[in-house]
């Protein structure tokens, strides 16, 4: 099945659906149906830019895996007969047990008319709060911190301000792999002026410390004590604004006093850095007048996030510095639409458009708007506690929206086992066969990136249109559409809408309700659009009050403050004051016999588990199977080899990975990647192993903390294939599958060799099936296997066992399958003659570029700079996400010239 297109060539601009820095995106749909990304240019956002995620978009969007009917019990139904039930097992479980026995679990993918509706649905409609979202897992430390410090949960600054600092200090972000255009933004403005300052914050030397002026590689959780060490700092340098502070904070002594217990000995104690380097940090800081600390994952995903997040605006409330130009705090989120989510209420401890569950006037003013016959009153499960309750049978039924859980909730497989215990599972999602998919009673097709509509908003409150190019293929439908649906079928009035246009309304002119009772989150300036003026909406940052606003321009506050808040020093909390919090210092620990902490987190090119960015060859290209980074002291205490495998436990699950030894990673860390599931390896869901402990305040889980032991996995032999079709993977030990061009990729290995390898080289090939001619050279005594398969003149499979990891060229193997003159000679070999150059591992995937590559032009001298090896090689000159990568490769590939 393919997508119908419009007639004729037609351009539609629209916004990435991956990472939270919201680039636009122009999608050209030529009349046979082929589709071209490009970025926006007028996106204020990315102005043009997209990194190699967004620029792959094009290659995601075929039909082979999608979900395009409903089911029930995996029999093919009718929307109405899903819906139906949907509606009757719900209705019915809330009238046995209560509203709190049913919840929604959706993600930061749905659009904002999908989360406008499932939370009205929720918390208005049936009664509880129990709806939270995969966001839980990304940025909840931020909101809490947020709300705790301003009263309400919002980023004061722009994306502006890290172009306009003269220090910018990234803080458990690896910007450069996980935000990239914004990035590249900031190392724009640095080439621009190179005064400005980078200091990277992070235990890991990531791509992001690679290109900053300094890296703390601090160690892991002692963000608390860093900042609270700057803080006392901050006072005893007199950098305090005191003006500022007494004007405007409350709190300031008790978060002095808690700062200055800590001190520099005290931080220099805990991060495990020498004084010296804290004293120059903090004397940077202190004597910067323009600062923006930008904070991610590394800080919010604690079970003490929300002190860290409060350490890091302490500092900025202290100096005044906040929402000012290149000055501010600056929390970037992971999703694409985590913001939005947080606009109209998806979190399960907050009322739509910024309202306060806890306080009866909020409760009061959203219900009638609504009219509605209920109000959630107190707040639901968040996220891991959902699940336990799910496990524990507590809650009853369960609709899980455009995430995949059963990867990507620490302590997935309770998470597997609550799904198989619930009785009654909806999935709505885009691919058929998912992890999660697999527990659904009733399966729900829904509309994919490209065939919905509505808003999204990024990390700065831009608000962007996510707009449809593609019809939806088969049966699929927009979730808002069938959460609307099944709340009529449940027989309740306000769920009529007729398009996404009509829920933005509503949102809107909620948000002015809401700003009437003093919340900072309005944009009923956009509350009367049409559709047509919906359709056209441009990029917009809230707020956008309706009093002296055109729709869909930027008004009000925005031309005041330059879209920035609280340089004014006007809070949301109750007395109108911004407030220090005392934070307290944390660190983490091993366990006994589990003595390293594992650390999990996002790779370049790969998107959550990897149901999109997985189907791009081009993607896979730069790291196509999950590794464990593991400091060479470590591995060799543990007896690891390089690239060998490896098997990380934790009290709660294992992985099978691959060892990447390197002295990135800080003794008694490991690092291991979260993209991987079922589908692609064969225990690689490290989420299974992370531990489900949570911020006590966010109730955010700490995925950079689980004490873990790590050792070899004892294989007996390993394997690398490439084959046309998917193999065979039935029985394999260990298998790593990823696309390639023309078929796919996959590592293997095994405990013990099969009898008949021959014969097991046919199956995992799938020659059977697929037919072919084997051409085989082995060496049973060196255990040494090699097999290329050919169907005709075309390479259909090849295999390559050995009981080392095999040398063969990934890259030079991998390109066979559509080399129309492979022959079997070169193909057994493994790698090209002396005639062609070994690409090696690709790193930039733009312009399929490889390490080897890279690494010969800095040899010869053609290249020492990462401009040089774009202009002999192209590498980096599109996306730029490669970049600091280049820089690294360059840095290793130099070599002393012999005298
Ligand atoms: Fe998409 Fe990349 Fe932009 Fe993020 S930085 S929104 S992934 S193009």
């Amino acid at each position: 099945m393919l997508h119908q297109v419009p007639a004729g060539e037609t351009t539609t601009r629209t916004t990435c659906p991956y990472c939270g820095v919201g680039c636009g995106v122009k999608a050209t749909v030529s009349s046979g149906g082929e589709v071209a990304v490009a970025g926006d240019e007028a996106h204020p956002a990315n102005r043009g830019r997209l990194c190699a995620k967004g620029a792959s978009l094009a290659e995601t969007l075929s039909l082979d895996d999608r979900l395009l009917h409903p089911t029930i019990h995996g029999q093919r139904a009718s929307w109405d007969e899903a819906l139906d039930l949907v509606a009757e097992r719900f209705r019915a479980t809330v009238a046995a047990h209560g509203p709190d026995s049913v919840a929604f679990y959706v993600s930061g993918q749905c659009l904002t008319e999908d989360y406008y509706v499932a939370n009205k649905l929720m918390k208005g409609f049936i009664g509880s709060a129990n709806i939270d979202t995969n966001s839980r897992l990304c940025m909840a430390s931020a909101v809490a911190g947020h709300r705790r410090a301003f009263g309400t949960d919002t980023v004061p600054g722009t994306y502006e301000d890290l172009e306009l600092a003269d220090l910018v200090v990234l803080v458990g972000s690896n910007l450069a792999w996980c935000h990239p255009v914004l990035h590249q933004r900031l190392m724009a403005a640095k080439a621009a002026r190179p005064g400005m300052t980078i200091v990277t914050v992070d235990p890991r030397r990531t791509a992001t410390a690679d290109a900053s002026d300094l890296h703390l590689a601090l160690r892991p959780g002692s963000d608390v004590a860093l900042f609270a060490g700057l803080l006392a700092h901050l006072d005893a340098a007199g950098a305090v604004d005191r003006a500022f502070e007494e004007a405007h904070t409350d709190g300031f002594e008790a978060a002095l006093g808690a700062a200055r217990a800590v001190g520099l000995s005290g931080a220099a104690e805990a991060t495990g850095l020498p004084e010296t380097a804290l004293s120059a940090f903090y004397d940077l800081f202190a004597r910067t007048g323009r600062v923006v600390t930008a904070f991610s994952q590394g800080v919010n995903q604690s079970a003490s996030g929300t002190d860290k997040v409060n350490a890091i605006l302490n500092v900025h409330l202290a100096t005044g510095r906040i929402g000012k130009p290149g000055a501010s705090p600056f929390s970037v989120t992971g999703q694409p639409n985590a913001m939005g989510g947080r606009e109209v209420g998806g979190l399960a401890n907050q009322l739509a458009a910024h309202g306060n569950i806890e306080d009866a006037g909020d409760r009061a003013a959203v219900q009638g708007f609504w009219g509605a016959p209920t109000i959630a009153s107190r707040p639901g499960l968040k996220a891991v506690d959902l699940f336990r309750a799910v496990r524990e049978g507590r809650v009853k039924a369960l609709w899980i929206m455009a995430t995949n859980p059963v990867d990507s909730v620490p302590g997935a497989d309770d998470v597997a086992a609550a799904l198989k215990a619930c009785p009654f599972v909806v999935v709505s999602d885009v691919t058929a066969e998912t992890d999660t998919a697999a527990y659904a009673h009733v399966l729900l097709p829904a509309a994919a990136w490209g065939e919905k509509d509505g808003t999204v908003t990024n990390s700065e409150r831009r608000i962007s249109r996510q707009r449809r190019f593609l019809a939806p293929p088969g049966e699929a439908r927009p979730d808002w559409w069938a959460l609307a649906e099944v709340g009529r079928r449940m027989g309740f009035d306000g769920f009529a809408y007729d398009g996404p246009a009509a829920v933005f309304r509503e949102h809107a002119a909620l948000s002015a309700v809401m700003a009437a009772r003093g919340k900072d989150f309005d944009i009923g300036g956009l509350k009367d659009l049409t559709d047509a003026a919906f359709d056209g909406l441009e990029p917009v940052r809230w707020p956008v009050p309706a009093a002296g606003g055109a729709a869909g321009a930027e008004v009000g506050r925005e031309a005041e403050t330059g879209g920035r808040f609280f340089a004014d020093g006007r809070a949301f909390t109750p007395n109108g004051r911004l407030r220090f919090v005392a934070t307290a210092p944390a660190g983490v620990t091993g366990s006994p016999g589990r003595p390293l902490i594992l650390n999990t987190g996002r790779i370049r090119d790969q998107w959550h588990t990897m149901t999109r960015t997985g189907k791009t060859a081009r993607l896979m290209g730069h790291i196509a199977e999950p590794f464990c980074e593991i400091h060479p002291a470590d591995a060799a205490a543990a007896g690891i080899e390089a690239a060998t495998l490896v098997r990380v436990d934790s009290a709660h699950g294992s992985v099978v990975v691959r060892a990447l030894v390197t002295d990135r990673q800080q003794p008694g860390t490991v690092f291991v990647p979260m993209h991987w599931t079922d589908r692609l390896a064969a225990k690689g869901r490290v989420d299974a192993v992370v531990a489900p402990v949570t911020d006590p305040i966010s109730g955010q889980p700490a995925l950079k903390a689980t004490p873990v032991s790590v050792a070899p996995f004892g294989a007996a032999w390993y394997g690398f294939a490439v084959s046309a079709a998917r193999p065979d993977t039935e029985g394999c030990d260990y298998f790593a599958v990823a696309r390639a061009k023309g078929g796919y990729r996959t590592e293997l290995a095994g405990k013990t060799l099969p009898k008949d390898v021959p014969d097991a080289a046919r199956r995992f090939l799938r020659l059977p099936a697929v037919g072919g001619s084997l051409t085989a050279v082995i060496d049973e005594g060196a255990g040494l296997y090699r097999f290329a398969a050919f169907e005709g003149e075309r390479l259909i499979g090849a295999l390559w066992i050995a009981p080392e990891p095999v040398a063969v060229s990934r890259a030079f193997a991998a390109e066979r399958l559509t080399d129309p003159c492979a022959r079997a000679g070169a193909v057994l070999a493994g790698r090209p003659g002396a005639d062609r150059p070994d690409t090696g591992a690709i790193v930039c995937t733009c312009f399929d570029v490889g390490v080897r590559q890279i690494e010969a032009a800095v040899r010869d001298g053609a290249a020492l700079t990462v401009d040089a090896v774009g202009a002999v090689l192209k590498a980096g000159t599109n996306c730029g996400s490669c970049r600091p990568e280049l820089r690294r490769i360059i840095d290793g590939a130099r070599v002393p010239v012999p005298a």
